[in-house]
């Protein structure tokens, strides 16, 4: 019996981590579950998975946890404040930590798991983007075993050899090849994508995720974030990665190897199979998702990505050739202007012109920081105060149909 601790429980991928792992009681139990206010969708989780230890950052949210588990006899300790996601994240009695809580917000506490040797699931993506030559350091220091469960990452770990670990350069490996569904704008116009409301951005073809990654999906953005993942997980520069963009999203990514072969992973569209993939590891348990009908699909289409429509994405490449904190500075900057969006505040092709904007000027800046944690808080919180600055430069101008499709990051 291994115990989990799930970071970012409320989540969407959180829920489906819990239910792959409710449906193995006899190989897991849940030690802890976190999530930043949603006292509602926390107190449902507890009903359902009975964790030892429920925490939340908002101290507020806490509390009315804490009154409604001891109304309902639900014995749960719960904790308040962000340090107490580090604080479960790195308990001794945690075996596996599920990062999957969104944006820089999860940094300290994949960190914490790392650092305290766990094997540690991590789908927050951002953490390895912002501070990535950080984390491998210590999970190398800790011995702490990292399971990609972005689907593309993981799949790409699915196609290496069984003994290969993550932070290791892959040998005999010529390229990582992501694939992108394209997101909801894959065949829309300039024109028009200037002009998508955040509803159209979050309603992803293929894939139910959170608002923040939905909107990367639309930009491309997440796509770009992964190239910057993957080089971080696996070690491998610019040149050794490509995106290919296929509307299907069933190859999920593919190991290209220096003798022509190409490994893919394929599978649903639906995050419990990587997620049932690494809590499993290296087993194979059941995830409650099917397999494929191929022939009914019929077909698979694949195309390059392009740039001119999706300026994101050549933004991440740019920042991952650059290197130093160009990720951290595009990550920060990316997160605010997403936030900006969902609320109405820009347009979505403003989002580009703020991340290009703060990243030239970042890199200015800080050309010569360290990559400690403190070097990569500081240079964040940099971004993020020069991106809320400068937001009267990107300002409103086209949108005229947010209104009743606001969404809160
Ligand atoms: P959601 O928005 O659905 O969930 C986010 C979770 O993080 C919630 O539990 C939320 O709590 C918590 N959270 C938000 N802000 C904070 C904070 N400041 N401090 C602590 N906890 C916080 O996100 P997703 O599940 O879609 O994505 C999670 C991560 O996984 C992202 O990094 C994303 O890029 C990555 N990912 C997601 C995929 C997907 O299919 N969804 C696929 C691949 C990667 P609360 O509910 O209280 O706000
Ligand atoms: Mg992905």
């Amino acid at each position: 019996m291994r115990k989990l601790v799930v970071l970012g429980a409320t989540g969407s991928v959180g829920r489906s981590t819990l239910d792959v792992a409710a449906r193995h009681p006899q190989r897991l139990q849940i030690h802890a579950l976190t999530a930043a206010r949603d006292a509602d969708g926390l107190l449902e989780l507890c009903r359902l998975h009975r964790p030892s230890i429920a925490a939340l950052v908002d101290e507020a949210a806490a509390k009315r946890l804490r009154a409604a588990l001891a109304a309902e006899n639900i014995p749960c300790e719960v904790l308040a404040g962000a340090s107490a996601l580090s604080e479960v994240a790195g308990a001794s009695e945690a075996d596996i930590v599920m990062s999957a809580i969104v944006g820089a917000a999860g940094l300290l506490p994949t960190l914490a798991a790392v650092r305290a040797g766990k094997q540690t699931l991590i789908a927050n993506k951002e953490p390895l983007v912002m501070a990535g030559r950080l984390l491998m350091r210590e999970a190398l220091r800790s011995g702490a075993c990292i399971l990609p469960i972005d689907s593309e990452h993981n799949a790409i770990f699915q196609c290496l050899p069984p003994q290969y670990r993550c932070g290791q350069p892959p040998v005999g490996v010529r390229k990582l090849l992501l694939t992108a569904s394209g997101g909801p704008f894959r065949e829309w116009s300039a024109e028009r994508i200037a002009t998508a409301t955040p509803a159209e951005a979050v309603r992803h073809p293929n894939w139910s995720m959170g608002p923040k990654i939905s909107v990367d999906s639309a930009t491309l953005m997440n796509k770009g974030l992964e190239l910057m993942e993957a080089s971080v997980l696996y070690g491998v520069t610019d040149a050794q990665l490509d995106v290919v963009i296929h509307p299907e999203s069933v190859i999920h990514s593919l190991v290209e190897y220096v003798d022509g072969s190409l490994l893919a992973q394929l599978g649903q569209p639906d995050m419990r199979v990587p997620i049932a993939h690494a809590l499993a590891w290296p087993e194979r348990w059941e995830s409650g998702v099917g397999g494929l009908d191929l022939a009914a699909l019929g077909q698979f289409r694949f195309a390059s990505p392009d740039l001119e429509r999706f300026p994101c994405l050549g933004l991440a490449r740019a920042a991952l050739r650059a290197g130093g904190h160009a990720p951290n500075l595009l990550n920060a900057a990316n997160e605010i202007a997403v936030e900006r969006f969902l609320n109405g505040q820009i347009g979505l092709n403003q989002i580009p012109q703020m991340i290009a904007a703060c990243v030239d000027a970042g890199l200015g800046v800080h050309a010569n920081a360290a990559d400690d944690l403190e070097a990569v808080l500081a240079v964040d919180a940099w971004a993020r105060d020069w991106c809320r600055r400068e937001l009267q430069r990107f300002s409103v101008t086209t949108i005229t149909a947010v209104e009743g499709a606001r969404v809160h990051a």
